[in-house]
């Protein structure tokens, strides 16, 4: 089994297989708690500590609810959304998430391949398109082709 993984910013990508993990609006078995974004926010904790609570976080939620990881895991094409800019260093837990979600495809049999941020640039996305018979995309690209 596969999953073509990709990340996004909440209103950047509206495809079917768009995915909020954020606290604030999203399924929070996959976002960080509110404590750790205000911490990490105000400046109280660096990125090094953000990372090791969400990844401790995450493995809790694994743990409790393997059914939730699961199904994320077999959807075949996922893209997983935060309001985060793209361009904000990867200080986002949705790398996080990508990078977790690979460990754990591997531990459970599922081949995660990272796809990266969409939208992506058109003449990547075209290759993309083209090489592996995906449905075209929603978006304002799509009269491109
Ligand atoms: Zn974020």
């Amino acid at each position: 089994m596969e999953l073509h993984l990709y990340t996004a910013q909440i209103g950047k990508y509206k495809g079917p297989d768009a995915y909020d993990v954020t606290v604030k609006s999203g399924d929070i078995n996959f976002a960080p708690t509110w404590d750790i974004v205000q911490a990490w926010k105000a400046g109280e904790i660096n990125w090094d500590t953000y990372t090791q609570r969400y990844r401790e976080l995450m493995l809790n939620s694994y743990k409790r609810n393997q059914g939730a990881w699961r199904e994320l895991l077999e959807k075949g094409v996922l893209t997983i959304l935060c309001y985060c800019r793209a361009d904000d260093d990867k200080h986002c837990h949705r790398y996080l998430l990508a990078d977790f979600l690979i460990k754990l495809g591997d531990k459970i049999g599922v081949a995660v391949i990272n796809e990266g941020e969409r939208p992506l640039p058109v003449k990547e996305m075209a290759v993309v398109t083209r090489d592996k018979d995906y449905p075209l995309l929603v978006g304002p690209q799509q009269n491109l082709f």
